[in-house]
């Protein structure tokens, strides 16, 4: 089950029982199967009509996404997860959008309707329940500091906006894709006021009580450098970082450090999946049991 699939492994067949998939380009790394599979032998478990659910990986180059999207809604899987580089193109592909996911351009939960796919976002729950677990901090009222301005900042972004953050800084390396960012968030902001900056010339009226969330890919490589250097703040109220492989970034080493409670994304991973399950299934998902195989899969 936990194999890689390409679109030509399918033939015409419907899968038998409820299928649902993760489509990527790479997609050998992702430990969503692992995940979800977990998820549904403990839901089997509990209740028999998630005896013949499954979970599935295919291998999907991004100009063959349309037709693949077409394909597996015709064969019926109920459900599908999208990754890079899918989120955003999916977005075009899709009947209809949640109107939570509108502003922020991109899908990564598909579910099956009669009329053809509905998308959803998930990553914005992900994330403000992986805060508010791990650091203890709500989006809601926060001063927040985002790292980056590429697909997952976008989201994150839009996520702090409609759960009424108090403040918004964004800084990120381009200016162009910063910018741009801006002038997406400005209808969304309304009286929220969100600032933009250079990761290496922050504000002097950064308060002590920021919460930080790296969504730059700065840190999934060794030799990257820092997103941001935090000894151009006073202090901070937690770091939390995408990554979640390698473990501990060096924003995050950084951070402890000086004493910040810090955070990894596998949170944000478990919880847009868990949440992505609850839509496909209509029920409460065994958060731990997804918890514990992604752990595994990565070896921890
Ligand atoms: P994008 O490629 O869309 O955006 C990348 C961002 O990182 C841009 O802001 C880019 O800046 C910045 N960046 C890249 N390299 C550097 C560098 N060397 N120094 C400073 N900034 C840099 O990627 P995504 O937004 O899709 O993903 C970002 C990260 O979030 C990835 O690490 C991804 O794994 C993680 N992620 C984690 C999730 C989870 O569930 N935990 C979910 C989604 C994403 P610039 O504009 O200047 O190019």
């Amino acid at each position: 089950m936990d194999s890689v699939l390409t679109l030509q492994d399918l033939g015409d067949t419907r899968p038998a029982g409820t299928a649902l998939a993760v489509l990527g380009h790479p997609i050998k790394h992702s430990i969503s199967p692992a995940m979800h599979n977990a998820a549904l032998a403990e839901m089997a478990r509990r209740d028999p009509r998630f005896a013949d659910w499954s979970y599935r990986r295919f291998d999907v180059p991004p100009e063959d996404l349309p037709a693949a999207l077409s394909r597996l809604h015709a064969l019926g899987f109920r459900g599908l997860n999208l990754t890079v580089p899918h989120k955003v193109i999916a977005f075009d592909c899709v009947r209809s959008v949640d109107p939570a996911a509108q502003p922020i351009g991109a899908v990564n939960t598909l579910l099956w309707t009669p009329d053809g796919w509905h998308g959803y976002n998930t990553d914005g729950y992900g994330l403000a329940t992986a805060v508010q677990e791990e650091l203890g901090r709500s989006l809601a009222g926060a001063s927040i500091l985002l790292l980056g301005a590429g697909g997952a900042a976008r989201g994150a972004a839009v996520e702090c906006l409609q759960q009424h953050c108090a403040r918004l800084w964004i800084a990120n390396r381009s200016a162009d894709n910063l910018r741009r960012l801006l002038d997406l968030l400005a209808p969304l902001a309304r009286a929220i006021p969100v600032r933009g900056f250079e990761p290496g010339h922050p504000p002097a009226d950064l308060p002590d009580d920021l919460l930080i969330i790296n969504a730059t890919s700065a840190g999934l490589r060794a030799e990257d450098p820092l997103p941001f250097d935090l000894s151009t703040v006073r202090h901070a109220a937690g770091v939390y970082d995408m990554i979640y492989n390698p473990p501990q970034t060096q924003l995050l080493a950084a951070a402890a450090a000086r004493g910040i409670p810090t955070a990894n994304g596998l949170s944000m991973l478990v919880h847009q999946g868990a949440r992505a399950l609850e839509i496909w299934s209509g029920v409460s998902v065994p958060v731990s049991a997804m918890r514990t195989a992604a752990r595994r899969a990565l070896g921890l």
